[in-house]
């Protein structure tokens, strides 16, 4: 795995540029002596220092939407780190080549930048507020979303700062400016259109100056031949910080009237005179402690990559509305499964009637035409499931009534026995059973279908970021599984529906089983329609099934999901396949797939068991290279 830029001696974390230049002075400034810290307008992005001539000359280095990093029109490399190495043996485009690594003194850590100390709690209240989450279901939302909900707090973090007023006239700004004791430093920030283009407003000498904020073709935020920004919440620590071409640093925020002062600060604001390196770390933003998000109803402004608005105002987040707007916001191709109404089981609305028994009275149920799937039991419709209050798009599983095998229907029992004692948000929950002219097991709706199906038919279109995202989600689903003691057993990409392609929920409990308590497997008395390659070899030599034995169906299932939905072990025999596991050969990696994820599947194919992970060991390896490439 790429070496984080953490774990590098001379990373330095969120200093500035002249606190940088420190560093390489006190280590001699020896030409071509180098450092690496956090870059201060760019998201994800570095900066190196290096020494040369008694001078000192900063690289930024962008990461890049393929989540590479590279010096602005430079080569790309796998991580920071490389990137250096490769400059200790080529100069192209430096000053000089790279020599030495100006190590941080002992006893110095890497500086947290002042929304890295933030985050963590703004993206817990954000979701807290908007998807009105708590307990498990908020932390595997963060968990599973993190990389995207630090994004849009990232980027939508200004709206909730006091300098920012939203869309008010020039004169307005002027008017607010000068309205207080007009002490200089004095700002805020205006919207001046919906193209993304800002006015910062500053006094100096009792006057106004007025800088326009123009976002360019990439996003990037600048004034006129100013540093660039990712965000508008860097550009104000930054010129709060220096001025940097302005007339003067920002100072203190002219706090927009609508503002809620729920955000405690640090420190009292500066006093006139004061010089801004007076304060601790950073600027403005670091004099955060916390905030809270605006209630529903509230007025909020709007702007931002995703407008939220709606998800504010509505004070029932379960109103179910058509799917496309599920609460509040579309759901789209990008949108995350607390979009989804899917996310949180349909019993936990306060307001909707929970059943004392799972039984669906036929006449709540309407069912549609067009079939979902099939299998030996019958087949799978979309229906409409209506509700106390409201109407839920379903997924029923209709028993074929010609079916005269009695096991089959015993099966389907077994099946919503199992799932009824499961509630995970990447498991399909059932939601009850109707008996009428057919024996149906009502379960929630996972449109995209089969996950196999779907990435053989988008090959071209879901990046392998999105197939980690979606196995890291299925590896969150069994490892509840196995915290709950059930051992699925039919775990392969065929049995995990999606419900958008951002979205993955484990499906078909057909074969599941509840582990006793004073057990760690469960035993099957003979062998049947096993699904051969996707089993261990104690499941094939022993009968043996455990959450251990999922782990191994596990990393094949990650093989299908990197080969896009190709078919395991070819055209093999389940015989065949049983000897090449014996002879300790493993499937090869997939074209597409990343060193670090077939590295983890072989570690599925671990032949014995207690050697093998368990899911809990899988899960954070699985999360933390997620979060490595989706940053
Ligand atoms: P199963 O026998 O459970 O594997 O279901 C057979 C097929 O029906 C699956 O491959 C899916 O295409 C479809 N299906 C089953 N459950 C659902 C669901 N909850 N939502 C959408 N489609 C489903």
């Amino acid at each position: 795995m790429a070496e984080s830029a953490q774990q590098l001696p001379y990373f330095y974390g969120n200093i500035t540029r002249e606190e940088a230049e420190d560093y390489l002075k006190q280590e001699g400034q020896s030409d071509g002596l180098y450092l690496l810290r956090q870059s201060r307008s760019y998201l994800g992005g570095y900066a190196l220092s290096v020494a040369h001539g008694r001078k000192f000359y900063h690289y930024t280095i962008e990461r890049e939407i393929s989540g590479t990093y590279a010096i602005t029109g430079g080569i790309s490399h796998g991580s920071p780190a490389e990137l250096c190495h490769y400059h200790t043996q080529e100069s192209s485009g430096l000053v000089c080549l790279l020599k030495k690594p100006c190590n941080r003194p002992p006893g110095v850590q890497p500086k947290i930048g002042p929304f890295e100390d933030l985050k963590e709690n703004l993206v817990r209240e954000y979701v807290r507020q908007t998807w009105y989450l708590e307990g498990e279901a908020l932390e595997q939302a963060i968990i599973s979303q993190k990389p995207q909900l630090e994004k849009l707090i990232a980027t939508t973090a200004h709206e909730k700062m006091p300098w920012f007023h939203g869309k008010i006239s020039r004169e307005d700004s002027e008017a607010l400016l000068l309205n207080g004791p007009k002490i200089n430093g004095t700002f805020l920030i205006r919207e001046r259109d919906s193209n993304g283009s800002y006015a910062l407003c500053l006094i100096h000498n009792k006057k106004v100056s007025h800088y326009r904020i123009d976002r360019d073709k990439t996003g990037k935020l600048s004034i006129p031949d100013g540093k660039k920004f990712d965000t508008l919440w860097q550009l104000v620590e930054h010129y709060s910080y220096k001025p940097d071409g302005l007339l003067r640093v920002l100072t203190s925020p002219c706090t927009r009237s609508d503002y809620r002062s729920t955000i405690s600060f640090t420190r009292l604001p500066e006093l006139p005179g004061q010089h801004p390196t007076n304060w601790s770390a950073g600027g403005i933003i670091s004099r955060f402690k916390s905030y809270t998000f605006p209630k529903p109803g509230s007025k909020k402004v709007s702007h931002g990559i995703v407008n939220r608005t709606e998800s504010f105002s509505s004070l029932n987040p379960y109103v179910t509305r058509p799917r496309t707007e599920a609460r509040g916001r579309e759901v789209t191709k990008d949108s995350m499964p607390m979009d989804t109404d899917v996310y949180r089981g349909l019993y936990e609305d306060p307001e909707e009637f929970r059943p004392r028994t799972v039984k669906i009275q036929r006449d709540h149920l309407s069912l549609m035409e067009q079939d979902l799937g099939s299998g030996n039991f019958g087949t799978v419709k979309k229906g409409i499931l209506k509700m106390t209050k409201s109407e839920r798009n379903v997924a029923v599983k209709i028993l074929k009534n010609d079916n005269e095998d009695p096991s089959i229907k015993e099966e389907l029992l077994k099946e919503a026995t199992v799932m009824q004692q499961l509630d995970n948000p990447y498991i399909v929950r059932m939601i009850g059973i109707c008996e009428a002219e057919s024996w149906m097991l009502v379960m929630e709706l996972a449109e995209l279908g089969a996950l196999n199906k779907f990435l053989l038919k988008n090959r071209d279109v879901v990046s392998e970021k999105n197939v980690t995202e979606l196995v890291h989600q299925v590896c969150m689903g069994m490892k509840y599984l196995e915290e709950k003691n059930f051992v699925h057993r039919d775990l392969a990409a065929r049995n995990v529906l999606l419900v958008t392609q951002h979205y993955a929920k484990i499906s078909d409990f057909g074969l599941s089983k509840a582990i006793a308590s004073d057990e760690n497997y469960y035993k099957a008395k003979s062998s049947g329609k096993w699904p051969v390659k996707w089993y261990a070899p104690e499941c094939i030599n022993y009968y043996k099934f455990s959450s251990k034995s999922d782990v191994w169906s596990f990393g094949v299932l990650m093989w299908e999901a990197y080969s896009y939905g190709q078919k395991p072990y070819k055209s093999m025999k389940g015989g065949e396949v049983s000897l090449m596991i014996e002879s300790g050969k493993r499937m090869e990696c997939p074209g597409r797939c990343p060193s670090e994820m077939y590295d983890l599947m072989k570690l599925c194919w671990t032949y014995n068991i207690e050697e093998r992970p368990s899911f809990a060991t899988i899960e954070p390896k699985l999360r933390n290279y997620y979060y490595d490439i989706a940053q």
